[in-house]
């Protein structure tokens, strides 16, 4: 089934305790539509500027990713630097350069329009909007936002949310956004908010799916060397709504299998910086580390 996906398409410097890169391919849109073409097809919608290397077009392009919604405009490519210490669970932004982000009014193509998934990641909640009001007929709909715009834009946050089917946020933001500490009320707070369905995002500590009448808890996959965490949360995404587009449909089980498809996709992103190990991972790849992970599951 089609899905799509709208944000950021960046160059990323960033530095961990393993190690530095400086303008490596990055964006929220770019590391969805990596872990997502494993399980479906996907479009981007997002822009770039004039320095945008051409060879990261064609990365995308030999994965089967859709890119005829990345606009080339005047001006420089939106522009992320990070760093993060420690358990690496919290990126510290150094700096944000909107640059032809400022001026982006996303149209989408009538046929982007009639995507059944689509998944507004994170870029200015009013850019999102933007894009969800185009879609006509989506059967599911998720959305990302950061703690960026729940401080600055909330407003346009809440009328976001009014309108999605789902949210996929990580457990510092779901608590700012609802001003509860504990995670299984924060995410039903947020389900008073609008969406149907909140996934709570725990980095090392997995994920919580959680709906009107069910919380579901699943743990991370462990990895013993984090090099990168940039990404994780849209690779997580992608991995998520990938499989939710190949399936087609989304009870509760499926929803499930989709939250550890999730998982296991993001735990690629975190080996190398950038695109550099998800670009390499293949479905084979996903099932062998998801029958491990299911495995460790049993009990
Ligand atoms: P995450 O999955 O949360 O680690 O997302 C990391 C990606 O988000 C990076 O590649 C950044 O380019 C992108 N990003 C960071 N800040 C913003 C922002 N304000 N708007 C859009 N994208 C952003």
């Amino acid at each position: 089934m089609s899905l799509l996906v709208v944000g950021s398409v960046a160059l990323d410097s960033v530095k961990t305790p393993a190690g530095e890169v400086t303008d490596a391919l990055g964006g929220s849109a770019t590391y969805f539509s990596m872990a997502a073409r494993l399980f479906s097809a996907v479009s981007v919608v997002g822009v770039v500027g004039q320095d945008f290397p051409e060879e990261h077009i064609g990365l995308l392009k030999s994965h089967g990713i859709d890119v005829s919604g990345i606009q080339f405009a005047e001006g420089k490519t939106f522009r992320w630097a990070g760093a993060y210490d420690g358990d690496m669970s919290v990126a510290e932004t150094l700096d944000t350069q909107l640059n032809v982000f400022a001026d982006f009014d996303p149209q989408l193509s009538s046929e982007a329009k009639e995507t059944e998934f689509l998944f507004l990641a994170n870029i200015h909640p009013s850019l999102q909007r933007r894009v969800l009001e185009q879609v006509t007929g989506a059967k599911l709909t998720f959305c990302d936002t950061m703690n960026l715009w729940i401080e600055t834009q909330l407003d346009e946050v809440k009328a976001l949310l009014e309108g999605v089917t789902g949210i996929i946020l990580n457990d510092q933001e779901g608590r700012m956004l609802t001003g509860e500490a504990n995670l299984v009320r924060a995410g039903r707070t947020i389900i008073d908010m609008g969406p149907r369905l909140v996934v709570i995002k725990k980095g090392e500590h997995g994920a919580l799916l959680i709906s009107e009448d069910d919380v579901i808890p699943l743990p991370a996959y462990p990895l013993s060397e984090v090099v990168d965490p940039t990404g994780a949360g849209d690779s997580f995404a992608g991995g998520l709504m990938g499989y939710l587009a190949e399936s087609g449909e989304a009870s509760l089980d499926t929803l499930k299998a989709a939250v550890a498809h999730g998982i296991v996709t993001s735990s690629f992103c975190c080996e190398a910086f950038s695109l550099d190990r998800l670009k390499d991972v293949s479905r084979n790849d996903i099932d062998s580390r998801l029958r491990l992970f299911r495995d460790k599951l049993v009990f």
